[in-house]
């Protein structure tokens, strides 16, 4: 007979996909190791306390869901407060408030009613009601919205984020551009919406607690190893990387972060603030202490810009469109039939999960795989 192994599952990756399998797993009885190459586990949601400022070192991250079974699942582990993000725009030294409601309506022409508001985005549509079936992301825009939102919210910001002028990204990356036509800037329709009290390492050490973590290890330096010594993989890391890019290499978007502290007890005023204009480098500036109303007499802001990716650089994005999606589903195959690896989370799946999904597909992975 076989001998057991010390571990039932490892598992690549202490991100929220990971750590929340790892939770579940513990409670259903097995024993999970847990390794991540980064020094420090929670993957993308982990926060560096700064003299008391929880700093959101991979960007800002909002928790908002409609999943009533997600949000009560998280608040098991941590308190939120009652954070709404209500982002706002800066373009060309203005502000305007976000998401398109009648502030903006307000801010862009002076109207003071949903009528006013309605007649005047009717009469930006008008100029291109020729175009009918839009060619690219640019057509899409002006067509939804108009030039005046067009060129003041969208062009430039959107520029930044992929790389390209509109006029080369597709036009369903827009399908849709909701307009409220109340005066609520909250950026998110979901029931529920927070952050963390104390953070996000709250809640994910909270998760990891039962588990045996191993940080700084990188999966494939150490495969061998610790392959040997569970049962089960679950792998979260990047699924072109599991295989070696023995297919190809699928495409990210990537980020750089511009951290620096202010001895000001308020910078901006509000946790975010996006640059919506071309000529600015960076798309947005967080200032991390509004996620939790802090009122420490120093400031710690991240300012965010969009960068390409290149081996050694953090994947944030996946790219899902054209060739990467049908590699994807090459390597999709491929996963399926591999022997006690299981893959999860936005890396090994390739796709742009919020936190309530990547924690509603953890706990279902987990609901099918693991026998009680
Ligand atoms: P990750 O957090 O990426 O974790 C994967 C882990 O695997 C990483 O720690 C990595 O180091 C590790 N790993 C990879 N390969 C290996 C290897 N070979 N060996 C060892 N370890 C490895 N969601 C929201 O709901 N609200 C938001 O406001 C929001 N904002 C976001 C902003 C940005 C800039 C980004 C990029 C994402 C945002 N998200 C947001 C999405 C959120 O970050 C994800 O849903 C969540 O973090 C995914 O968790 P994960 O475990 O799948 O992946
Ligand atoms: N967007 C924009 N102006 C803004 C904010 C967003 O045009 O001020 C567009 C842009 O195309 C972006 C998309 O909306 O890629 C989604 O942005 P959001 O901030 O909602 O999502 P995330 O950056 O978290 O993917």
């Amino acid at each position: 007979m076989k001998a057991k192994k010390a571990y039932d599952y490892l598992i690549v990756g202490a991100g929220l996909f990971g750590s929340v399998f790892a939770r579940e797993a513990h409670e259903a009885g097995k024993r999970c190791l847990v390794v991540d190459r980064r020094d420090h586990a929670g993957g993308n949601v982990y926060c560096e306390n700064v003299d008391g400022i929880h700093v959101h070192k991979y960007g800002a991250h909002i928790f908002h869901t409609d999943n009533k079974a997600v949000w009560d699942y998280v608040n098991r582990f941590v308190t939120f407060n009652r954070y709404t993000n209500s982002p706002v725009a800066r373009y060309g030294g203005r502000l305007y408030n976000l998401p398109f409601n009648m502030n903006t309506f307000y801010q862009l022409w002076g109207t003071t009613t949903p009528e006013e508001a309605k007649v005047k985005i009717e009469e930006q549509r008008a100029a291109y009601a020729h175009i009918t079936e839009p060619a690219n992301l640019e057509e899409q825009a002006l067509k939804l919205c108009g030039r005046d939102i067009y060129e003041r919210l969208i062009k430039g910001y959107t520029e930044k984020q992929w790389g390209r002028p509109c006029t080369e990204l597709p036009a369903f990356i827009i399908r849709r551009l909701p307009f409220r036509f109340t005066f609520d800037n909250n950026y998110f329709n979901d029931a529920y919406q927070g952050i963390p009290i104390g953070g996000y390492n709250v809640l994910t050490d909270a998760l990891l607690q039962s588990a045996d973590v191993r940080l700084g290890t990188d999966y494939f330096t150490h495969k061998a190893e610790l392959d040997a010594v569970a049962e089960k993989v679950i792998f979260t890391g990047c699924i072109d990387e599991f295989f070696g890019y023995r297919l190809g290499h699928l495409e990210y978007r990537s980020l750089r972060f511009e951290e620096e502290r202010l001895e000001t007890a308020n910078f901006q005023g509000n946790a975010v603030v996006n640059y919506t204009d071309r000529k600015v480098p960076y798309t947005r500036v967080i200032e991390h202490k509004h996620f939790e109303f802090g009122t420490q007499p120093h400031t710690v802001i991240t300012r965010e810009y969009p960068d390409n990716f290149a081996p050694g650089k953090e994947p944030y994005y996946p790219v899902n469109h054209g060739r990467n999606t049908l590699l994807y589903e090459d390597y999709r195959r491929l996963a399926q039939n591999s022997c006690n690896v299981l893959f999860g989370g936005r890396l090994a799946q390739y796709t742009y999960a919020d936190m309530d999904d990547t924690v509603a597909s953890a706990l279902e992975l987990a609901r099918q795989e693991i026998t009680r």
